[in-house]
């Protein structure tokens, strides 16, 4: 029976991992500039340029150029008057948005609230009884706003002017922009009204 010698076990080690040295092209190991110098040159370059930009927008010269036409511009094509109604003249108020006249299309558009409102049409006799709550809800409107005295007796109290309870005329309570004459002006003429208060604030420099 021959014999059956043992082989004996090889040992290996494990092959040695390249070195930078070794290999053809170094791998960089960190950047040229350091990432947070390049965002710091960004930002000294960016908040000067940012700066001249926005100053130059917002300029006399822009305001008068650019800014204000703008919103000039907006202004007159979303007037918003208040919904309200004093006396007769309300009747003709409430006809001119109707579906004959339509004042919509020139983009009035009646708000309840006067916190939304940008125009106050005075449509009707003020009496000193109701002045303070429509100076009252003149002062609760935002600026910039208008006032149109709609027909003879927001004018200057027009058939009742020499009466103890008329105020003669609502420019002794607010000032205003448009008056409107007539008893009680048509439709038609508060549209007037309406576009002439748009040429105002077309030329509106301030
Ligand atoms: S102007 Fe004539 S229609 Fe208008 S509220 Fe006075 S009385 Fe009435």
């Amino acid at each position: 029976m021959g014999r059956l010698s043992a082989a004996k076990p090889v040992l290996t080690t494990p092959a040695a991992a390249p070195t930078a040295e070794d290999s053809p092209l170094p791998m960089a190991t960190e950047p040229a500039v350091p990432f947070i110098e390049i965002e710091t040159l960004r930002a000294r370059e960016f908040l000067p340029a940012a700066k001249e930009a926005l100053g130059s927008l917002l300029s006399e010269q822009a305001q008068g150029k650019l800014i204000r036409p703008m919103f000039n511009w907006a202004g007159r094509n979303s007037l918003f008057p208040l919904h309200w109604g004093l006396a007769c003249c309300a009747i003709e108020f409430a006809a001119a948005f109707g579906a004959r006249w339509d004042a919509e299309r020139f983009g009035v558009v009646p708000r309840s609230s006067p916190r939304q409102c940008d125009l106050l049409i005075v449509n009707g006799t003020v009496t000193w009884k109701v002045a303070h709550k429509l100076i009252t809800l003149y002062e609760q409107m935002p600026e910039p706003k208008w006032v149109i005295a709609m027909g003879n007796c927001a004018t200057g109290g027009g058939p009742f002017r020499t009466a103890y309870s008329v105020v003669p005329g609502v420019d002794k309570l607010v000032p205003v922009d448009v008056y409107i004459a007539g008893c009680p002006p048509r439709p038609e003429a508060l549209l007037d009204g309406i576009l002439r208060l748009e040429q105002l604030i077309k030329e509106r420099k301030e």
